[in-house]
């Protein structure tokens, strides 16, 4: 019985191994959208992280030869810096953080974290140095603890309550009933969409990553929601790399920088008083979105 009981235990051990290894592969190509394809080079070293600092240098990029999407894209991100990317829908703006992620290889140009091309250094070592809340975060069938700790299995649970309390989702756990036991995804407890970037943002936190890479939700969440997820993340991102894709302009008007997409370039670029001063396409933008807004009455 003893000899049938050992390989069980083991067996649930890899078990929850994969799970675990599977539950980030859902959540990475669900993120990007593709197929796992590009591979190390050989004996390719991991990253050496010191502050973070991001670079795209004359970045372009095509899904289909005949189509360019990103075009000689150029722009730093300081260390502890925030910046965000606007245009319009197609613009190109999660095509850059694909290729951050190395999801697809520059067709043109490098990008660089800590100056080194993220083409010579380990996928692993890449994708560990980045925080990724995704627009829209996968839910296991399974606790909302371990739904919180799935991406540092070994956390301890102070730190994972912690890492939720940041995330401003801890009051809201432990008002539930069954608390962090509460069994969550599609077969539970359904989350709204401010409760699971909640989730991801705790994720990332638990993650400590140097690189926060913010893919806002398209959908629009009600303004209070927005306002709160916003504060969370401005806490969050405090000293971090901050590249935050973003679908809506109210959300980047505390970004050190805005850089303005269209077409696969960056046409404009600088904070947001100074872009409405301009007025460019950003401050068109603002002015459109102004509008629509107080047409749409709040759903607060
Ligand atoms: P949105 O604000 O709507 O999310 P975006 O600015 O983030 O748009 P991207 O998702 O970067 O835009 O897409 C840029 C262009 O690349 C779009 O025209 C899109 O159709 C195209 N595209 C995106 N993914 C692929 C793909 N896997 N294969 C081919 N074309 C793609």
């Amino acid at each position: 019985m003893l000899q049938l009981f050992i390989p069980l235990g083991f067996l649930g051990i890899v078990y929850r191994q994969i799970k675990y290894a599977l539950a980030d592969m859902d959540l990475v190509f669900k993120l990007l959208e593709r197929e796992p394809e590009i591979q190390d080079a050989p004996g390719a070293p991991a990253l050496i992280l010191r502050q973070g600092r991001l670079r795209f240098d004359g970045v372009s990029f095509h899904y289909q030869p005949e189509r360019p999407i990103l075009r000689d894209v150029d722009f730093r991100i300081e260390p502890g810096e925030k910046v965000a990317v606007v245009g319009h829908s197609g613009a190109g703006k999660s095509t850059l953080a694909r290729l951050l992620f190395r999801s697809y290889e520059v067709n043109a140009g490098r990008i660089l974290i800590d100056d080194q091309d993220i083409r010579d250094v380990t996928q692993q070592s890449l994708r560990g140095a980045i925080g990724i809340v995704p627009q829209d975060t996968v839910l296991f069938n399974d606790s909302i603890y371990y739904n919180l700790a799935y991406g540092r299995p070994d956390a301890s649970r102070e730190e994972v309550e912690r890492a939720a309390e940041l995330a401003h989702i801890r009051a809201f756990v432990e008002s539930l009933p069954d608390g962090w036991d509460t069994v969550v995804g599609e077969r539970g407890l359904k989350l709204s969409g401010g409760e699971k970037q909640r989730v991801a943002i705790a994720r990332a936190i638990l993650k400590r990553p140097r690189i926060m890479l913010f893919d806002e939700a398209t959908s629009s969440l009600d303004s209070k929601t927005e306002q709160a997820i916003q504060q969370t993340l401005a806490e969050v991102a405090e000293d971090h790399t901050t590249l935050v894709i973003a679908h809506r302009l109210s959300t980047v008007v505390d970004a050190q920088r805005i850089l303005v997409m269209e077409s696969g370039r960056i046409i404009e670029q600088g904070e947001h008083r100074r872009l409405l001063a301009d007025g460019g396409v950003y401050a068109a933008m603002w002015e459109l979105q102004q509008r629509e807004r107080e047409q749409v009455p709040s759903a607060s």
